[in-house]
């Protein structure tokens, strides 16, 4: 008997912390043109046959029997049998160096209540297609409340409402766009492949099918030269879509990007640790939403005093607007300290 199943390496952060399944349907990005993003630059895009991932999704099933998991209810964190797991291995050397394995063991033992579908942009395949594997995810486990995965707003835009609609009811609950800027220059700038309409279009389409709507944008993307209309047109296309959550991903030049290099050129100069903060309070000062902005990512790295985060790196983030004055408050405090001690990023952000 065969335990192997096919895992992607990327998932967004909130999925990582609440050790989701991950599901992959497709391989790499179909896009991958975004001079700023060095995820699947070596790879080449490819679609998974819906035969392939339910096979995958019922090798899945295969080991939650094996291990004697109740797959019908969540279950409470730590609910798996180490002596199980071990027999287990014993009989399968091959799954104790399978990713897949360690992430299915995270996944039982964290309560088997979420799962994420790979890679990139999962909704580009066919709609009958996504149904057809939601559903029989959903069926094959009914203990998991939430499924995500990640969208392009291209992809987005060009599926009608019913399509979006279709795939949501099949189980499909939350949708992650990278967004990056509101500033049709910078986004066409970084090749993002999408304009403000565009997002605008494919945001809203989302809502109405009745997604959650996850939204990330790039403090410090516009560098000196752009960052006021980066964090002026980012605000008012955020406001205009007004997502549940926006996620803060401050952008720093990875080593083999496009981008990397203009950097390194002198053609994209950045801001210092002090200018984005600086950027942050425009964009924020401008925020006119219901959304929770959300900083759950190490790239948010500034300090206050004691070494301490500036912001909290928690899922759940700053509910707007009630905590609009209090995330201003915590921008200064942080401005102030680089006042009092600049600094540049951490060692582990620059080459
Ligand atoms: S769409 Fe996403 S994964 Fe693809 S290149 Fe752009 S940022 Fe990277």
């Amino acid at each position: 008997m065969s335990y192997s199943f096919e895992t992607g390496i990327y998932r967004p952060p909130s999925e990582g912390g609440s050790s989701s399944l991950l599901v992959r349907v497709t391989r790499n990005c179909p896009w991958n043109l975004c001079t700023f993003c060095g995820m699947y630059k070596a790879e080449k895009f490819s679609r998974r046959s819906t035969a392939e991932v339910k096979a995958d999704i019922d090798t899945v099933a295969i080991i939650c029997r094996e291990l004697e998991v109740d797959t019908d209810i969540p279950s409470q964190r730590g609910g798996i049998d180490r002596d199980r797991v071990a027999t287990l291995l014993s009989k399968n050397p091959d799954l104790g160096v399978s990713p897949g394995f360690g992430m299915v063991l995270e996944w039982i033992s964290s309560g088997m209540k979420t799962a994420f579908i790979q890679d990139a942009n999962s909704i580009i395949l066919d709609t009958e297609e996504l149904v057809d594997i939601l559903a029989y995810l959903r069926k094959t486990f009914p203990c998991i409340q939430r499924v995500t995965s990640y969208a392009r707003a291209r992809t987005l835009a060009r599926k009608s409402l019913s399509e979006l609609k279709a795939i949501k009811n099949a189980g499909l609950d939350r949708l992650h766009v990278g967004l990056e800027s509101g500033d049709e220059a910078i986004l066409e700038r970084i090749k993002k492949g999408a304009s403000p309409e565009d997002h605008l279009e494919a945001s809203r389409k989302a809502m109405d099918a009745g997604f959650q709507l996850s939204q990330y944008w790039m403090p410090g993307l516009g560098g000196k030269k752009f960052w006021k209309e980066h964090a002026i047109n980012t605000a008012a296309l955020l406001n205009k879509i007004n997502p549940h959550y926006i996620r803060s991903r401050p952008f720093f030049p990875h080593p083999g990007t496009p981008l990397f290099y203009d950097v390194e050129k002198g053609h994209w100069p950045l801001l210092s640790p002090k200018e984005q903060l600086l950027e942050l309070k425009e964009t924020v000062k401008a925020l006119d939403v219901t959304s929770k902005i959300c900083f759950d990512h190490a790239g948010n790295y500034w300090c206050g005093p004691k070494g301490r985060p500036v912001f909290k790196h928690t899922y759940e983030g700053y509910q707007f607007p009630e905590k609009k004055p209090h995330l201003l408050e915590l921008i200064e405090e942080g401005i102030r300290f680089q006042e009092l001690t600049p600094s540049g990023p951490p060692i582990w952000l620059v080459r």
